[in-house]
């Protein structure tokens, strides 16, 4: 899907960005849209957690201005990468922002896309596939098999500064209660306390699984269970970026790991 926002009231249009979903890493998970956004641009700016390979769809002459922090390098302000998108859209450049996944799950492109409507610039907002979905998928498994799950959560694991994060004993209660898998994002620093706190509502003997570097050719991931998630982290040497799902629906990984040649995901 993909959409486009005008503007924000009565304003002339100074100029278009469209914001791109990257996909969760392999090229071959980009949509056409995207691919076409890519291959279209003057100037791209992109984030962190996209895959290089993807860049090979832009115009050779296509400045590309990366904005994350890979490589030990400090991550550009905000404010920054925005101030930049906008200079660039306003000169009549065709702006595309690459953004990990998504661009509309967690990585703060709501607020781009508020701040540059705000400036007079229309954004076209192309989906990704998140890294969530991928993460679950590669395992071979669904995360909402009927026997399992009604449905899905997918949570950030860090909360803003200043903000005390999700309730998760409150949600640890529902998704006992309403049978819902849980998809956390960010969340490998923090889950000692993610873990301590979502027992609270949850059986210890609930399945998690921890993957990292979904859909790359260094995806790795771990089992276990919520009781054990922190140690098997930390036994792992699991890091960021990783998604951690927790629920019912993990229970079925011993059956993909006996049958991977059925269920291996693209
Ligand atoms: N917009 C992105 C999420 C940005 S938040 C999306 O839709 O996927 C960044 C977090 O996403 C990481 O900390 C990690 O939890 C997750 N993530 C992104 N890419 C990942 C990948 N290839 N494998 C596992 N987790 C990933």
């Amino acid at each position: 899907m993909s959409t486009s926002l005008p503007p924000h009231n009565g304003q002339r249009t100074a100029g278009s960005c469209t914001l791109v979903g990257a996909g969760p890493g392999d090229p071959e998970l980009l949509t056409l849209k995207a691919v076409k956004a890519i291959g279209a641009a003057s100037v791209l700016f992109v984030d962190d957690l996209v895959n290089d390979a993807v860049l090979a769809y832009a115009r050779p002459d296509a400045r590309i201005v990366h904005v994350g922090k890979r490589g030990g390098c400090k991550s550009t302000p905000q404010a920054f990468i925005e101030k930049l998108m906008i200079a660039a859209a306003r000169e009549g450049e065709a702006v595309v922002r690459l953004k990990g996944g998504d661009p509309f799950i967690f990585g703060r492109g709501g607020e781009e896309v508020e701040h540059l409507r705000a400036a007079g610039i229309a954004v076209t907002v192309v989906n990704g596939i998140t890294a969530g979905l991928a993460a679950v998928t590669s395992l071979g498994v669904p995360l909402t098999h009927r026997q399992h799950a009604h449905g899905v959560v997918f949570v950030t694991g860090h909360a803003q500064p200043g903000s005390l994060g999700p309730d998760w004993r409150q949600l640890a209660a529902t998704a006992h209660s309403a049978r819902l898998t849980l998809v956390i994002y960010m969340g490998v620093s923090g889950a000692g306390h993610i873990q301590n706190e979502l027992l609270m509502g949850l059986p210890a003997s609930t399945p998690v699984a921890v993957i990292q570097n979904a859909s790359l050719p260094t995806q790795r991931h771990i089992t276990s269970t919520l009781g054990a998630l922190a140690d098997a982290i930390q036994a792992g040497g699991m890091a960021s970026p990783s998604i951690i799902v927790v629920g019912d629906v993990m229970a079925g990984v011993a059956l993909a790991a006996s049958h991977p040649e059925a269920v291996r995901a693209a």
